[in-house]
């Protein structure tokens, strides 16, 4: 199958049953180049204990797409042979891999820090009750999505009673140590905006965030991050049928910022989905662009055998997101 002009691997094409929307490969985005590795991003899969709405994956409880013992091993020589300096959990919900615990100890034994991109409500599903315990033990930082500090905020974008639990997850993890400072054992939450506009300044949405769930909820974190939402998938999707994609586009362009170049993920990053497909970024896993070596898509254990430094990284146009206004990237606001 050939998409945006490149010829996919039988294995993806099931990938594209999520309808992407189409971009043009031409672009006047300015060319990046990767620099060193120092991250790697590995989507765990596709289950999920919820079902929100707006998920990019379309994640979910009856989703059977897991990263395989196999592969799980694969990231680990990853990890061990090129020196990789952060391993980044993304899913569904990565907990439930039953690949998640034995990856993360070993990457935890090779000194790597490990971030688990938590839905929070997790924690109290049964089953994962010593879940919580577990991530403290191993240092592991948790980065949560928690889209506003108010209860109907939360539940009108990701289903009723998410909320609630989320705030009965934080309290947990503060119970054991996460959010204070003095710990080592960080909790970040992450907030974009709920329409078509640029997430405020990061600093004093923090501010804000830090107020209200501590005097509501007496919960502690230790930084908000702020992300833009990027003009692809649901997002994408929901611009197309209200109209808005065409402003949002323009919106992203006018607040290019040049300074924020040198810092979008895709410079130290590598994206990897569950089948070990490789990209530049999670956004451009989403899109199906995968990384190319002679015009054919880069799988994980290709990583092993080259350098992919000084690669030119697949640019379209959804990567305005990443520099527009304050920047945007999995670690918040570039600047
Ligand atoms: S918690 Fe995250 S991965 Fe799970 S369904 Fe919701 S958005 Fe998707
Ligand atoms: S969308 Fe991905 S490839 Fe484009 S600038 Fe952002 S991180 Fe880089």
């Amino acid at each position: 199958m050939v998409i945006f002009g490149y010829r996919l691997p039988k294995k993806m094409t099931p990938m594209l049953d999520s309808k992407p929307l189409l971009y043009k490969s031409s672009t006047d985005f300015p060319p990046i180049k990767r620099a060193q590795l120092e991250v790697l991003q590995v989507n765990l899969g596709y289950l999920c204990n919820l079902s929100c709405t707006h998920c990019h994956v379309n994640a979910g409880p009856k989703r059977t797409e897991l990263m395989d013992a196999g592969m799980v091993d694969t990231v680990i020589d990853v990890l061990r042979e090129l020196n990789v300096k952060t391993l980044d959990l993304t899913g569904g919900a990565p907990e439930m891999n039953p690949e998640f615990r034995r990856l993360v100890i070993a990457a935890r034994a090779l000194g790597v820090k490990v971030i688990d991109r938590c839905n929070l409500t997790i924690l109290i599903e049964p089953g994962y009750e010593d879940l919580a315990d577990f991530l403290a033990e191993q240092h592991v930082s948790v980065v949560a999505s928690l889209p506003c500090y108010t209860e109907d905020n939360v539940d009108s974008q990701r289903g009723k009673g998410v909320f609630e639990s989320s705030i009965e997850g934080l309290q947990l993890l503060n119970k054991l140590g996460y959010g204070n400072p003095g710990s080592g054992l960080e909790l970040d939450l992450v907030y974009n905006p709920g329409g078509a506009f640029l997430p405020p300044p990061q600093e004093s949405l923090q501010a804000d965030y830090k107020r209200e769930l501590g005097e509501q909820y007496g919960i502690e974190f230790n930084g908000l991050l702020t992300i833009t939402n990027m003009p692809i998938s649901r997002f994408g999707s929901m611009l197309m049928s209200k109209g808005l994609f065409d402003e949002y586009m323009t919106l992203l362009r006018d607040n290019y910022s040049s300074a924020n170049l040198a810092g979008v993920m895709c410079r130290n990053t590598l994206s990897v989905d569950w089948q070990g497909n490789v990209f530049d970024c999670d956004f451009n896993q989403m899109l199906l662009l995968p990384v190319l070596r002679d015009d054919i898509p880069v799988t994980l254990s290709q990583v092993l055998e080259r350098s992919f430094e000084g690669h030119p990284v697949i640019v379209a146009d959804h990567c305005f997101g990443c520099t527009a206004g304050q920047g945007s990237s999995c670690g918040g606001a570039l600047n």
